[in-house]
C-alpha cells in the first residue's frame, strides 16, 4: 500500500481539529434553531457524525442534513435527532428504546447522555455493520436486537422512553404498551411527510398526545429484511 493511501484511511477513521470546529459550529446552529438542552448541544459537540457515513460524504457529515446510508436508508438529519431527543428529554439511566438503528448516531447521541439503551433495527446489513462500528467506538447499548420494531421489546420492558427514528403510518398499539406511566414516546406519523408526535403515558390507560410540525422520514417497514 502506498503511504498517501494509508494517510487517508487514518484521517477517515479519526476525529481531528476540524470536525471538532465544524461540530461547534452545528451545535451553535442548532441552539438557533431551537435546541435549547445543553447537554443534547455538548452530545452534538462530541460524537464524531463523520464515523457514521461513508467516508466518501465526510465533508458533508456537519451540514445540518439527512444523509445516504447502506441500503437505501438515511442517517437523519442533526436538528431532528436533536429535536427528537430534546422532546424525550431522558434522564441519566433511564431505559430508553429506539426502533431503527440504522447509522448509529441517534443511538450515540443518547449514549452519550448515559442512558440505558436498547435498540432495533429491522435490516440485517445495518444490524451487522452498525453493531461492529458500536464496539470500535466503545458505544454500548445495553442489547442491539435485529427485529421488527412495530413487536418492541416486551421482555425488557416497560421503558422510560421510546424514540422511533421511521415515519410509521399510525401509532403502534403495542409500543404505547411498553411505556412505564409517566414515560413518552417520539414517533414521526405519517404516510408522505411526518407529524412529530410525543405520546405521554399519563396513567395506565391514559395517554396524552402532543404534536411538534412535519418532518420527512424514511418509512418504517413491518417485518426483518
Ligand atoms: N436512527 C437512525 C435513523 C435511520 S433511518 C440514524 O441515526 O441513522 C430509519 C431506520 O429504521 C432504518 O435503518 C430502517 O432500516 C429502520 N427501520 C425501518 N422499519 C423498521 C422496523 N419495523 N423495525 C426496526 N427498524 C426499522
Amino acid at each position: 500500500m502506498e503511504l498517501s493511501s494509508i494517510n487517508l484511511i487514518l484521517v477517515t477513521v479519526e476525529d481531528n481539529f476540524k470536525f471538532k470546529g465544524r461540530r461547534r459550529i452545528l451545535a451553535l446552529e442548532l441552539k438557533k434553531k431551537g435546541i435549547v438542552n445543553l447537554r443534547i448541544l455538548d452530545s452534538i459537540k462530541n460524537t464524531p457524525r463523520h464515523l457514521f457515513i461513508d467516508p466518501g460524504l465526510s465533508e458533508q457529515a456537519y451540514l445540518d442534513k439527512a444523509l445516504p446510508i447502506e441500503n437505501n436508508q438515511t442517517i437523519s438529519q442533526p436538528f431532528t435527532v436533536a429535536f427528537q431527543t430534546q422532546l424525550l428529554d431522558p434522564k441519566s439511566g433511564d431505559r430508553i428504546l429506539e426502533i431503527g438503528t440504522g447509522s448509529g448516531y441517534q443511538t450515540a447521541i443518547l449514549n452519550y447522555l448515559k442512558l440505558e439503551i436498547f435498540t432495533i433495527e429491522r435490516n440485517h446489513d445495518l444490524f451487522r455493520i452498525t453493531s461492529k462500528l458500536f464496539k470500535k467506538l466503545n458505544i454500548n447499548p445495553k442489547k442491539i436486537i435485529y427485529g421488527d420494531g412495530f413487536n418492541g421489546l416486551i421482555d425488557s420492558s416497560p421503558f422510560d422512553g421510546i424514540i422511533v427514528t421511521a415515519g410509521s403510518p399510525s401509532i403502534p398499539k403495542k409500543l404505547l404498551s411498553q411505556l412505564k406511566v409517566g414515560g413518552k414516546m417520539i414517533i414521526p406519523v405519517g404516510k408522505e411527510t411526518q407529524v412529530m408526535t410525543k405520546i405521554t403515558r399519563v396513567g395506565k390507560t391514559e395517554f396524552k398526545k402532543e404534536t411538534f410540525g412535519n418532518f420527512k422520514f424514511v418509512p418504517m417497514l413491518k417485518e426483518k429484511d
